[in-house]
């Protein structure tokens, strides 16, 4: 078994190919020096608190796997080998694809100064930047950039979040983006919405040119703009296109004895749904699981999908179970969006349902009951 790329995805196939009683060898092909470590956190602690980065370890303990930490080049399908930049080839039976993505970057050809956030040496060197700051902007408003802005304000930093689409409008919609619009300005993150893409100016990058023509300058400028899947090293073997590799719901691909899963992912369509990625931390767990299951030819052990989502904005959690984008208006609201606490749910045209704790301690269990309760439909 060999799994390339050591981070949730690869740990937890690592970890699921021992708990499904796989004995043999498990390789392991990771890129970070440090080893494997959780994300999330990176925007929500570390930016915030230096001590925050002794807890994201992702652990191989115990597994008994051969860990290469040298980047995978190449794959070769028919040989079934894959070799890294070290100059190793490393046999398969089964290959599981976990190398996850990249932030995409805006900065021209030659541009120096472009952050972006990650990786853990990503959030330090943000974090060091942002001690002697006095503005930032953040260039995104989907949840990372959100993230980024919410640090900042934590920190005292007036932060400016410049997006074409409102914060989180294409994932949460209109009616929870506008409330959290209006919480971050409570708490010091201005929004400017650009007519189109904005472009980085200055060299080393000092700010943002929209499409209008305003300019805008900070101490800091940070590129939260999505991300790019990592397959690079997978050219030639026809398994890689624009959204990243291809995967059925039991994270096959089109190769016999290859599997993938998590960011570097989308789910292929049936005709009925289209292509999809879903590059979530509880997705990429679920996935992994399924890509070790499938690489050992066993039955799923669970839903390949999972559409837990959360993400932290102005000091509030949110937490989502269930399909997004959200369309339209909740069907019920009980709490108050002012207070910061409410539980909301939305009810989709086929019948499913999506459950959102706003700023409410909910567990995630209780969350995914609602979410499959037969709801009122939205209006
Ligand atoms: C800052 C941040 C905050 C986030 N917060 C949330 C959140 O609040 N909620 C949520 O649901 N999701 C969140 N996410 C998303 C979540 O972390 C990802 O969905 C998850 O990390 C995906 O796991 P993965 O293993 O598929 O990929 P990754 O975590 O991207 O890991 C892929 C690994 O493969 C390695 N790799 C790449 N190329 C190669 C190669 N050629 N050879 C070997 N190794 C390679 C990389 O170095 C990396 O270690 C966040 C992401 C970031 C960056």
């Amino acid at each position: 078994m060999l799994v390339v790329g050591e981070s949730l995805v690869g740990t937890t196939a690592a970890r699921h190919l021992r708990t499904l009683g796989h004995t043999g060898p498990i390789t392991i092909i990771g890129a970070e020096g440090h080893g494997a470590c959780s994300r999330p956190p990176l925007s929500k602690a570390v930016l915030k608190d230096p001590a925050a980065d002794h807890t994201l370890g992702l652990a191989l303990d115990g597994l008994g796997a051969d860990v290469i930490r040298s980047p995978a080049v190449s794959a070769d399908i028919r040989r079934r080998t894959v070799t890294t930049a070290d100059g190793r080839q490393v046999a398969y039976g089964a290959l599981i694809v976990a190398t996850g993505a990249d932030a995409r970057r805006l900065a021209a050809h030659g541009q120096r100064g472009e952050l972006v956030l990650r990786t853990l040496d990503d959030a330090r060197l943000l974090r060091g930047r942002l001690a002697d700051t006095g503005s930032v902007i953040v260039v995104g408003a989907g949840f990372l950039g959100m993230e980024v802005a919410s640090a900042c304000a934590a920190r005292g930093i007036p932060a400016t979040v410049v997006d074409a689409d409102r914060p989180l409008q294409r994932i949460l919609g209109d009616h929870l983006s506008a409330e959290i619009t209006a919480r971050a300005a409570a708490h010091g993150i201005r929004f400017v919405q650009a007519t189109g893409f904005a472009t980085l100016t200055g060299d080393p990058v000092s700010g943002v040119a929209l499409p209008d023509g305003t300019e805008l300058t900070a101490d800091l400028v940070v590129t939260c703009a999505g991300e790019v899947p990592c397959t690079g090293w997978l050219g030639g073997t026809g398994l890689a296109g624009r959204l990243g590799v291809g995967i059925d719901h039991a994270c096959a691909t089109t190769v016999p004895g290859v599997f993938a899963a998590g960011a570097v992912t989308y789910l292929r369509g049936d005709g009925t749904r289209p292509d999809r990625r879903a590059p979530f931390w509880s997705n990429a767990v679920a996935q992994g699981r399924a890509a070790a299951a499938s690489a050992l030819g066993l039955p799923q052990p669970g839903p390949p999908q999972d559409d837990y989502f959360w993400t932290e904005v102005a000091g509030l959690t949110v937490k989502i179970v269930g399909r997004l984008p959200l369309l339209g208006e909740p069907a019920t609201v009980p709490g108050s969006m002012a207070d910061g606490r409410a539980l909301l749910t939305w009810s989709h045209a086929d019948g499913t349902s999506t459950a959102v704790a706003y700023g409410l301690r909910k567990p995630v269990a209780a969350l995914r009951a609602l979410a499959a309760t037969p709801l009122p439909p939205s209006p």
